[in-house]
């Protein structure tokens, strides 16, 4: 999932000080589950914009903000709440925030939250980068652990000399990523695979803007 945390409200304030009335669009997805964008974050995000003196002129909290046709067919009943406002505010990840663009060429729209990785939840609230989208995934060489998201050097063939009693130099509330790989291959009978050496990692994989068709998925 992707990983959203909430704006300074006084930032986002400098930014739409000049709108008067705002619709105001969540996501049931991904930041629903980061406490950015559902519904208790809208109620809280319509009080806090009233208290201000501006006006509310609906809201949505969108099944997957990052869909596009979806988004479109589920607003459409909110054609007058979002025409009659300014602005639209975006309680999702800027996926969500550049579908909001494409759908409404014509009306401004802001971000309520800066999108942080990919992460996994691991507890209620807590969340963990795991994979760096690198476009070519070497977890079936490593044991299942992503050297270059878990070790801060993103290093592809064993530790660095700063790896002290299990832990990452950069802190020890970090486990060095290479520890990790080595007891995980070694529990699961593989610690041969650590002595294969990885090529340069080739960021050829990883383009901007990346795009990928069903029918493109199909053929690979
Ligand atoms: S190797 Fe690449 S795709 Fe695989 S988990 Fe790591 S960053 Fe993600
Ligand atoms: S101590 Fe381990 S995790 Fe930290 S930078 Fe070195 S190799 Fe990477």
């Amino acid at each position: 999932m992707i990983i959203t945390k909430k704006r300074d409200f006084k930032e986002l304030m400098g930014n739409i000080k000049n709108y008067k009335s705002f619709f105001l669009l969540g996501c049931s997805e991904c930041a629903t589950l980061c406490g950015t964008g559902g519904d208790p974050e809208i109620k809280s995000m319509k009080e806090a914009l009233e208290a201000e003196g501006k006006n509310v002129t609906g809201s949505f909290v969108a099944k997957t903000g990052c869909q596009v046709l979806g988004t479109k067919v589920e607003l459409k009943p909110f054609k007058d709440a979002i025409s009659e406002s300014d602005c639209i505010l975006v309680m999702s990840c800027g996926a969500g925030t550049q579908t909001t663009v494409e759908l409404f060429e014509d009306k401004p729209v802001y971000p309520t939250n800066d999108s942080m990785f990919l992460g996994n939840m691991t507890r209620m609230q807590i969340f963990d980068e795991r994979c760096s989208l690198c476009g070519k995934c070497i977890l079936d060489k490593t044991g299942g652990i992503c050297p270059i998201t878990a070790c801060p050097k993103g290093l592809l063939n064993g530790p660095c000399g700063g790896t002290n009693d299990g832990k990452c130099e950069i802190g020890p509330e970090i486990e060095c990523a290479w520890v990790r790989i080595y007891n995980r291959l070694k529990r699961i009978d593989k610690l041969e695979d650590i002595k294969n050496t990885a090529e340069p990692k080739d960021w050829s994989a990883h383009k901007k803007p990346m795009s990928l068709s069903a029918r493109e998925k199909k053929s690979s």
